[in-house]
């Protein structure tokens, strides 16, 4: 292997001159260039964003700056090879059986790269003439939101390309309209969308793009120039791509219709951007067109809307230091198969809004939830059932292979069994139903003819052959004779050469090189060099211990050999074009089938779930109710469950009181670790699996719907996300204060923890008011100022609750047991002694706490609730949130400086008050 390798770069090394010519004539400053270096350039200069990968027999060459970015990036050796105007060439190669894990690495550090082949056979360019250089073009560009490999996708995982339009607003006051448009090559999904600036974030967050293009324009444009920025994957691009003009006809192009009216209807917007996306996969595609659905329109409000900071926080389907273990997802995955996985991960990033929907969903849940028998026939089925959808995919873009079209042939196998079971399922819910008939869509003549064709075991390559069947096709069995009657003949010729020249050691061998040759040791090699031998054997090559020759018999031979052989692997690849016809001409059939199999996957491992769970259906209606009964989270309680601890359910019940119409909002209070934020956090998975349509972790819930979710957990709490800074925390909750309207649910975790106590509490009591008078919405505000349960006594739809704690000798013991009322005290004191702070600190602690008690906080914030006037009676003055609080206090400060009035001493005593002030600004 090693050697093999080693003499591939030798051709390299030979091929770098390829075409190079002593009498070519000299570049100006006297130096040449060669054919292979003009060519290279020129297919460089054609894509100068991508990293070339330029095809030199076995290895993928770079070569320049590319070369120094890449062997830094994959810590490869960079080499000098050959000049170029007088200068080395920096260049390092990758092979290419390794070519696919490079190309991994490098797309996952954010690079792009260009594939450029041989596009023909060396030995055809040499004969067009000594100087002429091997025809070679890029034939894919390799971007990390158009991949379709296996070993470049996570099987799990949707990979979306996403393309973000923006209309101008007509009107300075008028807000301007995005659109996106999201596409998985490796899957065909596509859909549309649409939202203003305020939702656009959450609207990316929500589908995750492994790559994102916008405009140049829109990508430098002062209004959502910072969201790119905190984005990694956006990758701007010329505006051509989102003409509006031509949207309609290249998106028609490419589906091959006359008008895209048979979609539905689309704005101007979406078309462009559903025409950018489409555009873009045929220029990285090289024209071709991986089979792609109709683009489907997702209708704004139809979704629940989370921001990218509550889906962090939440830990939906990532934890916080970004692993699927750990978080909703992971603990919630029951299913069999990739595109159920994939499909999950989808319904759980975009609840519905839709109670009918939900009820759909729900019923499908419910269906197999009852019927275990039911349940075990088609997780059996489904187990069996490849990656449908990814393997299509491959095989009409070209890329695919024998395993490809075995994927095929078991997917629709499991299909057309799955269908004949649940035809047989009395009672079967609409999607049931459905899902039903689109397993049996694609029929069952392609899973035979696959069957027929395919052999049992199969190469991952096409050009390895041997994948056909025996049997299947007449002239291929009849080539594969011929070539393994002509081995069988060498193996006589072997054994007669050794008889004849008494040789028993005489092999004969083949390489890629030489082709078929006699080999014997160097001490036999000098009989064969005379006579009479050296009639029949011809010198070929000498190595250390052995010699090598032909014979003419040999050669014939080897030619009827060779020519059998091309043969049986030309018609096997043609039969494999012929199968993959048939597939892609059953595209959309097959789709169909693929897509029913997620479905049920989803379906049967949510009842799974529910069963072994034990959760229940939700009541999911319109309406502001909330009523969660014995709820649990669903992580913490897995995680405990392998600990062997219970975990304690709770309920909650933010539903208006009798006579109002706006939900409640529960102050929750307890020392640390009592299991408030746990309690929160249930709450609202609890929504999100109810409106993803699953089953909850509950005895019961209500659950009125809600349209968006909030979740804040304050600075001091959150150093996982390692951004504790107080002015995040702020601008976090001024976008909640902002935009939270009736039907959101807010989850509110210690907000206000990360300034002084005194600051902290007014904000966190304004916080509470602001939210009750004025967004009126359901929340839950867990928070360690007990003061804020003096709120409840004028804040009708405020209710405190509390988390149980028992004290026992000295010691605190939480039972995690939320119930109405608010904590006396914090127990922090007890806290610190359980985590072992030294006792002669601790008793210290303990004295100041009395002192400090004795002035008692606690009666008066009941003061000040007498005192201040009720929040919806203050003037409510509109916020400018570009402002920044603390700047305008440094305004005036410099303003009341007048420099020529100044001594130095007084001008550097100014100047140090001014960086106070600005520090303070900071915090
Ligand atoms: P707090 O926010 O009040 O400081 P947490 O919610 O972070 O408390 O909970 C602390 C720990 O207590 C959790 O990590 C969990 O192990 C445990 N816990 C919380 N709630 C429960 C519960 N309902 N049942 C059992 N254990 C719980
Ligand atoms: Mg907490």
């Amino acid at each position: 292997m090693v050697r093999g390798v080693t003499q591939q770069r030798l051709e390299t090394e030979i091929a770098i001159g390829e075409g190079a010519d002593p009498a070519l004539p000299a570049s100006d400053n006297g130096v040449r260039v060669t054919p292979m270096m003009e060519q290279y350039q020129a297919i460089k200069a054609a894509h100068p964003d991508y990293l070339l990968f330029y095809r030199m027999g076995d290895f993928y060459e770079l070569f320049f700056a590319d070369a120094e970015v890449a062997s830094r990036a994959l810590g490869i050796v960079l080499t000098k090879r050959g000049k170029h105007l007088g200068d080395d060439i920096p260049m390092c190669g990758v092979p290419i059986e390794r070519a696919d894990e490079y190309l991994h690495r490098l797309i996952a550090l954010g690079h792009r790269v260009a594939v450029c082949e041989q596009l023909e056979d060396p030995a055809e360019a040499k004969k067009r003439g000594p100087k002429s250089v091997v025809r070679r073009d890029v034939v894919r560009l390799v971007t990390p939101g158009t991949l379709t490999e296996d070993t470049l996708l996570e099987a799990r995982s949707n990979n979306y390309l996403l393309a973000v339009t923006r209309a101008r607003a007509s009107s300075p006051d008028a807000p301007s309209r995005f659109a996106l448009a999201c596409l998985d090559i490796s899957t065909g999904e596509f859909r549309v969308s649409q939202c203003d600036r305020l939702a656009l974030a959450a609207e990316i967050a929500r589908v995750e793009p492994s790559e994102i293009i916008i405009s140049d324009a829109l990508y430098s444009d002062p209004d959502v120039a910072s969201l790119w920025r905190g984005l990694s994957v956006v990758a701007p691009q010329s505006r051509d791509l989102f003409d509006a003009a031509t949207a309609e006809r290249r998106l028609s192009d490419y589906f091959a219709v006359a008008t895209t009216d048979a979609f539905g209807s689309f704005s101007r917007l979406e078309l462009a951007a559903a025409a950018a996306c489409v555009t873009y996969v045929e220029r990285t595609q090289l024209g071709r067109r991986p089979p792609l659905s109709p683009p489907t329109r997702e209708t704004v409000g139809t979704t629940l809307l989370i921001d990218a900071a509550t889906r962090a926080n939440l830990e939906l389907t990532r934890t916080l230091t970004g692993e699927r273990r750990g978080s909703l997802l992971g603990a919630i995955d029951r299913t069999l198969t990739a595109a159920g996985s994939r499909l999950l991960a989808q319904r759980l990033s975009s609840p519905l809004t839709e109670p009918a929907a939900i009820a759909r969903r729900l019923s499908v849940i419910d269906r197999f939830a009852g019927d275990p028998a039911l349940r075990g026939e088609v997780r059996d089925h489904l187990a069996t059932a490849p990656d449908l959808a990814r393997s299509l995919a491959r095989l009409v873009v070209g890329r695919g292979g024998p395993r490809d079209l075995a994927a095929i042939r078991d997917g629709l196998v499991a299909a057309a069994a799955l269908a004949e079971h649940l035809e047989r399922a009395i009672d079967a819910p609409t999607e049931l139903i459905e899902a039903t008939a689109g397993l049996r869509r694609p029929g069952p003549a392609i899973s035979a003819e696959l069957a027929a064709a395919l052999a049992s075991t199969l190469p991952l390559n096409k050009r390895d052959g041997g994948f056909i069947r025996a049997g299947f096709e007449r002239s291929l069995d009849e080539s594969r004779e011929l070539r393994d009657e002509s081995r069988r003949v060498v193996a006589e010729l072997q054994a007669r050469y050794a008889d004849v020249t008494g040789i028993r050691g005489l092999k004969i061998r083949h390489n890629n090189v030489l082709g078929y040759f006699v080999e014997v040791t160097q001490q036999h090699g000098d009989k064969l060099l005379s006579a009479p031998h050296n009639v029949t054997f011809i010198h070929r090559q000498t190595l250390a211990g052995q010699v090598r020759f032909t014979t003419t018999e040999l050669g014939d031979l080897a030619a009827k050999i060779a020519s059998a052989a091309d043969r049986a692997a030309a018609i096997e690849l043609e039969i494999f074009e012929r199968l993959t016809q048939m597939v892609t001409a059953a595209c959309d059939a097959i789709k169909e089938a693929a897509s029913a199999l997620a479905v049920l996957d989803v379906a049967v491992g949510l009842a799974t779930l529910a069963v072994d769970g034990g959760y229940v259906r939700p009541e999911v209606v319109s309406g502001p109710d909330f009523v969660v009964t014995g709820g649990r989270h669903p992580v913490v309680e897995q995680a405990l469950l392998r600990d062997g601890g219970p975990f304690v359910a709770n309920d909650c019940d933010l539903s208006p009181p009798a006579g109002e119409t706006s939900g409640r909002i529960w102050v929750v209070t307890g020392p640390n670790m009592a299991g408030k934020s746990t309690f929160l956090r249930q709450n609202a998975l609890i929504v999100v699996l109810a409106q993803m349509g699953s089953f909850v972790p509950a005895r019961y819930a209500r659950i009125g719907v809600v349209d968006r979710l909030f979740s804040r957990v304050g600075a001091a709490d959150d150093l996982a996300r390692g951004r504790s800074t107080f002015m995040v925390e702020m601008v976090e909750t001024a976008a909640i204060l902002n935009q939270a309207g009736r039907r959101a649910l807010v989850i509110l975790d210690e907000i206000g923890r990360g300034t002084a106590t005194f600051d902290g509490l007014s904000i966190a009591w304004a916080t509470v008011e602001h939210l009750h008078e004025v967004n009126r919405c359901r929340a839950l505000f867990a928070t360690h100022f007990h003061e804020l349960t003096a709120l409840a006594a004028n804040l009708p739809r405020l209710h405190n609750a509390t988390m149980r704690v028992k004290e026992w000798r000295g010691d605190v013991v939480f039972l995690h047991e939320v119930m109405a009322g608010a904590a006396d005290r914090s127990y922090g004191i007890q806290v610190a002694k359980l985590a072992g702070l030294p006792d002669a600190v601790i008793e210290r602690a303990k004295m100041v706490l009395s002192e400090l008690e004795a002035q008692d906080r606690a009666s008066s914030a009941r003061q000040l609730i007498d005192d201040l006037p009720l929040f919806a009676a203050i003037p409510r003055t509109k916020s400018r949130p570009n402002e920044a609080p603390g700047a305008s206090a440094l305004h005036t400060a410099l303003a009341s400086i007048d420099p020529d009035d100044l001594s130095p001493r007084q001008a550097l005593e100014a100047l140090y008050a001014l960086k106070l002030a600005a520090a303070k600004t900071e915090e």
